[in-house]
């Protein structure tokens, strides 16, 4: 018993996910999906609210700590420039490769003729549901994205988990308010912050108890809703988008081997290797909730206990950072947009090309962290460039596993950010 207790997280985690994998390609091959749906399912789904549950106080609470914590103004805009700025660098430097990548490979020439009429019908209605989600954000003013970041009902910002920037930009003002008040009264609050903030953090240790199982179940799910009762329909499908995922995925792999390690290298002093290991718990995580938010916990684990970067930094950056800074997510808005354009025979010229650099900057920091939030958005790269909402259904079949590496990516740059901001990171 003792032993098993000594085995780290991240290798149960990585356990359950390979057994989750297998367990659902066993279900599909002795055809017990409907076993799997009502049985095994249901703890993936259990598990992921559990993370959302926890995802607005953990936000809300760590932010206004972290503030707290700072104590000064003059400390809390220096660092909240120098995120911003990293935030916005490691973005623009996603989308270029992933832009380089895919103007190279050339992923849409190979796309067969025939599968595009067939895309497009068979997922028509999700397309309609997206769209009509992305039409929303059309057709508003240029600084309409601000007035969205200011809720009008704090209680109502907080009750969806979709409006993170909100509870974030109350978090941030509340604390800012406080610490510009100086006196007894704040001292009570401040320490209510502190004692909420254990309390949290405790909650968080209590479900990541769950994570394997959670996980087993998730990857159990996703594999039998992927493939479903007709593995060999999947197979044609996964052969057909086969460059585009390839172009999309050698994207995602140079951002982890060389801009990040570029990022970690130079500005911390933390080796590259080590970094990787101590974030390995939140990127498979990632994988398998395909949300940033709900992988928050973990990343700020993994983060403090791993990397020794200080809870004053994480609890600053990362709520920020799982909410604006998605890589993964632009670069793979970059690739599919650019693919959707070649398979539809358009041309994109240096000016679209630049349009894309600025809508999916833009695009990500506007998606939400949760699963497929990068597709919806993506409808409004391609809306950019002139290119039809409806061609999105070009790359759905695949949008799920890319999903879940974009999203392992994201809380990647989250925690490069976090490191570099802090000085000291490393310092265990
Ligand atoms: N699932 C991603 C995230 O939560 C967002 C996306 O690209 O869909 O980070």
């Amino acid at each position: 018993m003792t032993k098993l207790k000594r085995i780290p997280l991240y290798v149960w985690i990585l356990l359950a996910l390979l057994l989750g994998i297998a367990y659902g390609f066993a279900s599909i091959f002795f055809g017990i999906n409907s076993f799997t749906v009502n049985w095994i399912a249901p703890f993936g789904e259990i598990f992921i609210k559990l993370l959302k549950l926890i995802a607005i106080p953990l936000i809300f609470v760590s932010l206004v700590k972290g503030i707290s914590d700072l104590g000064d103004a003059s400390k809390l805009s220096g660092m909240g420039l120098r995120t911003f700025f990293l935030y916005i660098i490691s973005t623009v430097m996603a989308i270029s490769i992933g832009l380089l990548i895919v103007n190279t490979i050339q992923p849409g020439s190979f796309f067969p003729e025939d599968k595009k009429e067939e895309y497009a019908e068979s997922f028509k209605s999700d397309v309609l549901e997206k769209s009509l989600n992305a039409q929303e954000l059309e057709g508003q003013g240029p600084l309409q994205f601000l007035v969205d970041i200011v809720p009008e009902n704090i209680i109502s910002a907080a009750g969806n988990n979709i409006n993170m920037l909100q509870v974030i930009f109350f978090a941030l003002l509340f604390g800012i308010a406080l610490i510009m008040i100086k006196g007894k009264n704040v001292k009570l609050v401040i320490s209510f912050f502190d004692g909420l903030n254990d309390v949290i953090l405790k909650i968080i240790d209590i479900i990541m108890r769950f994570a394997p199982i959670g996980v087993f179940a998730l990857m159990a799910s996703v594999i039998v809703d992927v493939a479903g009762d007709n593995p060999a329909n999947s197979v044609q499908l996964f052969a057909s988008l086969g460059l585009y995922t390839l172009s999309v995925v050698i994207g995602l792999l140079a951002m982890m081997i060389f801009v990040y390690p570029l990022f970690v290298t130079l500005l911390t002093k933390i080796p590259y290797l080590k970094f990787l290991r101590g974030v390995l718990p939140a990127q498979l995580l990632a994988f398998s909730t395909s949300s940033s938010a709900a992988t928050l916990p973990m990343t700020k684990k993994s983060c403090e206990e791993n990397l020794g970067i200080r809870s004053e930094v994480t609890n600053f950056v990362l709520p920020i950072g799982a909410t604006i800074n998605m890589d993964g997510t632009s670069l793979y808005q970059a690739v599919a947009a650019v693919f959707i354009a070649q398979t539809l025979g358009i041309q994109l010229d240096i000016s679209a090309q630049l349009t894309i650099i600025l809508t999916a900057t833009l695009a990500s920091i506007g998606s939400a962290a949760v699963p497929g939030a990068g597709m919806v958005m993506l409808i409004v790269v391609l809306e950019a460039v002139g290119l039809p909402a409806e061609s999105v259904a070009l790359v759905y079949a695949v949008d799920r596993p890319l999903d879940m590496l974009r999203t392992a990516v994201n809380v990647t740059g989250d925690s490069a950010v976090s490191s570099i901001i802090d000085k000291n990171s490393g310092e265990i």
